[in-house]
């Protein structure tokens, strides 16, 4: 099965940037030989711009399409006969939560419980099987893909960097940005002063074969990204590598700029960013089990005061937190 699934992860992985290039998924389904999962509607309409809104999850179950549901006959012969015809269980129960305009959410819960696919929701990879996300009060499925593309940024994990100069990857993003404004989303960013001190500067090639960038520079040039295309609402997967302090430190300042006055969700694996948030969802099981801030949470004593005493108690230990995900 991962023979046919592995498209479809590759594709969730290129998440950031498939939202932030100008992509034709038509073209790219056509390629990878499978059916385009989410369609426009004829009738789509624009969503409003220049506003943060707000995102609601309405009574969301969704499981992830089989391989029949995937691809197109083609690749019927690499399936066994088991494979045909199979289900795959629900992932997402029966979701519902209100994230207010411009505020952070922050999803924490262990491995596999269901935080990063709610996530591929938001950014409408998917549609639900049943109930509704709804963004500034529409059904992501009325919204045309041109909206949606410019309102919802991703940062993933792992940054994806073209083999092209530090400019050119910067300008897929957002394709008529001017030097100045490349410059200060840079400063933004806390990468500037890193590309400044290159002898090639923005015409640097990063890559194997030029500058080959840390995580926590990649990272902060993903930030520069979502600086540069602006958009409303921010899903960020925040990472679990260890980044030395001065890039971890470097990171969260860069985050906080990003995250100013636009709606986020993030997969939170730092104390200081659940702390920040205004609304804490603990996710289990395919569910919202808890919801609250950092202090109603901790005084309800359920599964985030347990994750928080097991995982976050000790200060120091106030650094990516891989461990959090592992927590049962
Ligand atoms: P982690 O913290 O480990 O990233 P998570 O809470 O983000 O976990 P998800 O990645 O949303 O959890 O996964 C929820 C469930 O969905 C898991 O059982 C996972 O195996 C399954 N899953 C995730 N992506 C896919 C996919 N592309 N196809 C099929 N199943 C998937």
């Amino acid at each position: 099965l991962s023979r046919l699934f592995g498209p479809i992860t590759q594709l969730s992985g290129m998440q950031e940037l498939a939202q932030t290039v100008v992509v034709s998924f038509s073209r790219v389904f056509e390629l990878l030989d499978l059916k385009p999962l989410i369609r426009e509607r004829p009738d789509a309409v624009d969503l409003e711009k220049n506003k943060a809104p707000d995102i609601e999850f309405e009574n969301v179950r969704f499981r992830y399409p089989t391989a029949d549901e995937v691809s197109l006959a083609s690749l019927e012969h690499l399936r066994t006969e088991r494979e045909r015809g199979e289900v795959s269980p629900d992932v997402l129960r029966d979701v519902s939560f209100h994230v207010r305009a411009g505020t952070l959410t922050a999803l924490v819960g262990p491995s596999g419980a269901g935080k990063s696919t709610i996530t591929h929701l938001v950014s409408r990879l998917y549609d639900p099987n049943s109930g509704t996300v709804r963004v500034g009060g529409h059904d992501l499925r009325d919204l045309t893909f041109e909206s949606l593309r410019d309102t919802v940024g991703v940062v993933s994990q792992d940054a994806y960097l073209f083999h092209d100069t530090i400019r050119e990857n910067l300008l897929y993003a957002r394709p008529t940005a001017t030097e100045e404004e490349l410059v200060e989303a840079c400063k933004g960013a806390q990468i500037w002063d890193l590309i400044e001190s290159l002898p090639l500067g923005l015409d640097t090639v990063s890559g194997d074969r030029g500058y080959r960038m840390s995580g926590g520079e990649k990272q902060r040039l993903a930030i520069a990204r979502l600086l540069l295309k602006a958009p409303s609402i921010v899903v960020l997967d925040e990472a679990t590598a260890h980044l030395d302090s001065e890039s971890e430190a470097a990171v969260q300042r860069a985050l906080k700029t990003a995250l100013r006055d636009r709606t986020s969700m993030v997969i939170a694996h730092r104390l200081s960013t659940i702390r920040e948030a205004d609304q804490i969802l603990v996710i289990d099981g395919g569910g919202v089990r808890e919801s609250g801030t950092h202090d109603s949470l901790l005084a309800a004593g359920g599964l985030y005061a347990e994750l928080y005493r097991t995982q976050f108690a000790n200060p120091d230990r106030d650094a990516p937190k891989p461990e959090l995900e592992e927590a049962e």
